[in-house]
C-alpha cells in the first residue's frame, strides 16, 4: 500500500487534488470511507464562482478580478484571509479552463449570494463529480480506496514529515505510507454534534443537510498534531429547511417563500422577524423560536410566483412531496400546524395592514428580499405553510493552511508534508461564504495541494 501521495476524502477537493498530484507524475492512492466517491460535493447546489469568463462575456456580464476579490473580501467581512483570497482570485481563471479541458460542461452564469455581477456558473453535480472521478481514473495513476477511513496520521515524532497513515479497510486497521505527502481533503463537519457544540452551541438546533461522511475527521486529525483553526465561530446554518431533512431520500428540503412575499410565524402564530433579511439570519432568528421552528404562511397569490426552475421557489413541487402543507381555509391550515387559529388571523391582518400602510411597525420589513421587491398581502385562499427550521450543510471552516494548501500548527509553522483543501480548510471564507465559493475553493486549492505534494521532497 505504499504510494507516492495519499489523498484522504473523495470529495472534490480529493479528487482535483488526486488528478493534478498524479498528472505531475505521483502515484497516488486515494482512501474514501464511504463506499462511493462525491461528499457533500454531489449533493451541492453545483455553482462554482469565476470571473471574466468566456460565458460571463458572451453574456454581456461585465466581471473581474477585482469586483471578484472585492466581494470575496465583503462577504468575509474582511475577516478572511487575505493571501488565500489572493490566491483564489489569482488562480479561479486558470482553475475554470481546467475544468473545461477535462471535459466539465457548464450551463449557465448566475447571479447569487454576495455577488455583485452574476458569476455563478452552473454545472449538474452528479454529472460533474462522475466525471472528475472518472479523469483521476484516466490518468492512470490513482487508486481509490473505498471503505476506507483514515484514522490517524503518522510522524515519527514533533517536527518530523508527515509520513503516511493509519487507515480502517474494510473493517481492519492498516498502515499506508506516502513517499512524498499526504493531502486531507476529509471535507467538514456538520454532523459531528460534538464539534458543532464545542464551537457554536447555539447551531447545534440545526437539521443537518449534507454528505454522510462530514464527520469532521480530517480536522481532527491535523488538529491533533497541533493545527491551527479558524473561523470556527462564524458557523451558521441557512433558514428555510423543512424539520425531517434527511429522513427520506431527496435534495429538496429547502423553500424560500419569504422572498416571494411570505411570512414567518412561531408556534404562537407570531412574526418574529423582518422577513426580508438574509438566509442566514433567518436562520439564527428560528434557532431562538420554541422548537427552533416556523411556518413561512402565504397564500395563493404567493403560491402563483412558483418557480419550476429555481430549487429553492418549487413551492409546486413542495406540494407533490407532502412538504408544503394546505388548506383552504387560514383556520383550517391554523389547526393543521398546531398553532392557535385566533393569533394566526390576528397576525395577517396586523401584517396585511403594515403592507397597505407601507410600514411594518414590528419588524421594519420593506420588501420581499433584502429591501427589494413590493410586499403583497395575504388574503386569498387556499393557504399553505412550510414548515421550515435553520440547516447546516456546511460548516466552510478549520485547519490554517498557506497559500500553498501547506497545513500550519498553531505557531503558524508548516507540518512537514501535509496539505489540506477544500471545506476542511478555515481563513478563506471569513465570516460569510460567498456562493460558489466553496467549490471553487475545492478547485483551486486542490490542485495546488496535489501538485505541491507530488512535488515534495522524499
Ligand atoms: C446542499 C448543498 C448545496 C451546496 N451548494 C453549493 C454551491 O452551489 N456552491 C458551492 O460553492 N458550495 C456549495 N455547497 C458547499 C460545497 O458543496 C462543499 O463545501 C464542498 O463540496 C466540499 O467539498 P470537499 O471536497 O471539501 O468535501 P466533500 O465533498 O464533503 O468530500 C469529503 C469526502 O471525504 C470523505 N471522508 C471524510 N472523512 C474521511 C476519512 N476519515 N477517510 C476517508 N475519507 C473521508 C467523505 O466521505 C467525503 O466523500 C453546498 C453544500 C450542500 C450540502
Amino acid at each position: 500500500m505504499d504510494t507516492d501521495v495519499i489523498v484522504i476524502g473523495g470529495g472534490l477537493a480529493g479528487l482535483c487534488a488526486a488528478i493534478e498530484a498524479a498528472s505531475a507524475g505521483a502515484e497516488v492512492t486515494l482512501l474514501e470511507k464511504l463506499a462511493e466517491c462525491g461528499g457533500s460535493s454531489v449533493l451541492s447546489g453545483g455553482l462554482l464562482a469565476f470571473a471574466g469568463t468566456d460565458m460571463q462575456q458572451a453574456a454581456g456580464i461585465e466581471d473581474n478580478e477585482t469586483l471578484l476579490y472585492d466581494d470575496l473580501r465583503r462577504a468575509g467581512a474582511q475577516q478572511n484571509d487575505d493571501a488565500l483570497v489572493r490566491t483564489y482570485v489569482a488562480h479561479q481563471m486558470q482553475a475554470y479552463a481546467w475544468l473545461k479541458g477535462l471535459g466539465v460542461q457548464f450551463n449557465s452564469v448566475e447571479l447569487a449570494a454576495g455577488h455583485s455581477q452574476p458569476r455563478a456558473h452552473s454545472v449538474r453535480s452528479q454529472a460533474f463529480m462522475a466525471l472528475m472521478e472518472q479523469r483521476a481514473r484516466d490518468t492512470g495513476r490513482v487508486n481509490i480506496v473505498f471503505n476506507a477511513q483514515a484514522e490517524r496520521l503518522l510522524r515519527a515524532h514533533e517536527g518530523a514529515r508527515i509520513e503516511g497513515v493509519t487507515a480502517r479497510i474494510n473493517g481492519s486497521t492498516q498502515t499506508l505510507r506516502a513517499r512524498r505527502g499526504v493531502v486531507l481533503a476529509a471535507g467538514g463537519f456538520s454532523r459531528n454534534a460534538e464539534m458543532i457544540n464545542l464551537f457554536v452551541p447555539h447551531q447545534a438546533r440545526c437539521v443537518v443537510y449534507c454528505g454522510a461522511g462530514c464527520d469532521g475527521d480530517g480536522v481532527r486529525m491535523a488538529w491533533a498534531l497541533g493545527a491551527g483553526l479558524r473561523d470556527v465561530v462564524h458557523i451558521k446554518g441557512t433558514f428555510g429547511f423543512h424539520p425531517d431533512t434527511g429522513k427520506t431520500p431527496g435534495r429538496d428540503w429547502s423553500r424560500h417563500s419569504v422572498y416571494r412575499g411570505a411570512i414567518l410565524v412561531n408556534r404562537q402564530g407570531q412574526r418574529y422577524v423582518d422577513e426580508s433579511k438574509s438566509y442566514k439570519l433567518l436562520g439564527d432568528a428560528v434557532l431562538a423560536q420554541p422548537g427552533a421552528m416556523s411556518f413561512q404562511i402565504f397564500d395563493e397569490g404567493v403560491m402563483e410566483t412558483s418557480s419550476d426552475i429555481a430549487p429553492l421557489f418549487k413551492f409546486r413541487e413542495a406540494l407533490a412531496l407532502g412538504r408544503l402543507l394546505t388548506e383552504p381555509t387560514l383556520e383550517a391550515l391554523a389547526r393543521r400546524i398546531g398553532v392557535d387559529a385566533v393569533a394566526l388571523a390576528a397576525t395577517i391582518e396586523r401584517y396585511n395592514g403594515f403592507v397597505r400602510s407601507g410600514r411594518d411597525d414590528d419588524f421594519g420589513r420593506t420588501g420581499l428580499s433584502s429591501g427589494y421587491g413590493k410586499l403583497v398581502e395575504l388574503k386569498r385562499g387556499p393557504w399553505y405553510a412550510y414548515p421550515s427550521t435553520s440547516g447546516l450543510i456546511a460548516t466552510y471552516c478549520g485547519i490554517t493552511v498557506d497559500t500553498e494548501s501547506r497545513v500550519t500548527n498553531v505557531f503558524g509553522e508548516i507540518i512537514p508534508g501535509l496539505y489540506a483543501a477544500g471545506e476542511m480548510t478555515g481563513g478563506f471564507h471569513g465570516v460569510a461564504y460567498m456562493t460558489g465559493s466553496s467549490l471553487g475553493k475545492c478547485v483551486i486549492f486542490g490542485r495546488i495541494a496535489g501538485r505541491n505534494a507530488a512535488a515534495s521532497d522524499k
